[in-house]
């Protein structure tokens, strides 16, 4: 069996599952409840939060926890709308969004809110200039996602936050889900960062936003008292503090990791390169973990079946795509109807290895 999906999800780190169980088993208690246990269960994740702060070199962020990067893109995005709607109902985003941010925007749509799409070049990267034009008095929410989850793209979110520091009225999100675990982040300049646990090797269920302590957000999740007013519910402290263990071996890992997956990701381009019919279309400006190629001759679907009777596991647009018959990144960046329809996103990790790649390169060799 070959793995080659990392960005639709990524294996539990056996040190933090040995974590989760610990917590599970040791600290049982309720964090809302005011008796020993459940201070212990309280103390436990202040100390999680602040470790999350220090790694993320924050002092301003509350951390949100989530369930993941889908209930956080919803609570930064309608928490901050609903809240700001009496001040105008502009909202700015690329076209490069998860569906979490697309599917969210479409809804606000429906309800009147106005959502326009920020340039980019012709590698997808938006364009900073234009994006600052478009910002007008009723602008409340820019929202940019730091990497494209099916091609790849980065975009150059200091550099967005920068020029919104001239703009405080207008609250700048960043869905960072996947960026974190792969390249360094700065989020000094950003008043939401939305990511999801399971991306770096953590558990399923359990997310985080991080809050800019001065950027005011509706609650979306109504019910008792918790450790935040902004996400009631009783806090699953063993799931949180399996994250920080998760974002601490991420980050201890980061730059070997990297230098790992951008060998991987050299060969597989140039051998790709040598196919006929493949065409690739992540570039320059993208990350090495996340790789998109056309093989002109098979439809996504096709293409990804074939792979998947050789053991091959790799992704058609992303996990969470909504069913379409094509990649709406890749028909973004491209404008090219049958790359769009014959795309499969191929995804790397530290522990792909030069066979599995080698493994790919045939299949995709005979069948292209
Ligand atoms: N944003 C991005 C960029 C993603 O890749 C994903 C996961 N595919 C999500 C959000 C949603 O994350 P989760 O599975 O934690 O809801």
């Amino acid at each position: 069996m070959i793995y080659l999906d990392y960005s639709a999800t990524t294996p539990v780190d056996k040190r933090v599952l040995d974590r989760f169980c610990e917590i599970n088993a040791n600290c049982y208690g309720n964090a809302n409840s005011t008796h020993q246990l459940g201070r212990e269960a309280k103390n436990k994740i202040d100390i999680v939060s602040d470790t999350i702060r220090q790694m993320f070199m924050t002092k301003q962020h509350e951390v949100i926890y989530t369930s993941g990067a889908t209930e956080a893109n919803n609570l930064a995005i309608k928490g901050t709308v609903y809240n700001k709607q009496h001040l105008g109902k502009h909202i700015i985003t690329s076209v490069f969004e998860h569906p979490s941010v697309t599917a969210c925007l479409s809804y606000l749509h429906n309800q009147g809110f106005e959502i326009e799409f920020a340039p980019t070049n012709i590698l997808g990267v938006v364009d900073v200039k234009t994006l600052k034009t478009m910002i007008r008095p009723e602008t409340i929410l820019v929202s940019i996602a730091a990497v494209n989850s099916e091609i790849g793209i980065v975009q150059p979110i200091d550099e967005i936050g920068l020029m919104m520091k001239s703009y405080p009225y207008v609250t700048f999100h960043s869905d960072m889900t996947q960026a974190i675990g792969k390249i360094p982040v700065t989020i000094d300049n950003v008043d939401l960062v939305t990511f999801s646990a399971h991306k770096f090797y953590g558990l399923k269920g359990i997310g985080a936003l991080l809050r800019k302590t001065t950027t005011i957000i509706e609650t979306q999740i109504h019910g008792g008292r918790s450790t935040t007013d902004i996400r009631s519910g009783t806090p699953p402290v063993p799931l949180i503090c399996s994250m920080q263990k998760a974002m601490e071996l991420a980050i201890k890992r980061l730059d070997s990791q990297y230098r790992t997956v951008f060998g991987l990701m050299t060969m597989l381009r140039a051998k790709l390169a040598a196919i006929p019919n493949v065409i690739i279309n992540s570039n320059e400006c993208c990350l090495p973990h996340i790789f998109n190629l056309s093989v002109l001759s098979k439809d996504a679907q096709t293409m990804a079946n074939i792979l998947d009777n050789s053991g091959i596991m790799v992704s058609i647009q992303t996990a969470c795509f909504s069913g379409a018959k094509r990649s709406d990144s890749v028909f973004r960046l491209t404008n090219d109807e049958r790359r769009a329809q014959t795309s499969i996103r191929i995804s790397l990790s530290y522990l792909t290895t030069f066979d599995e790649i080698n493994a790919l390169v045939d299949v995709i060799g005979k069948e292209a």
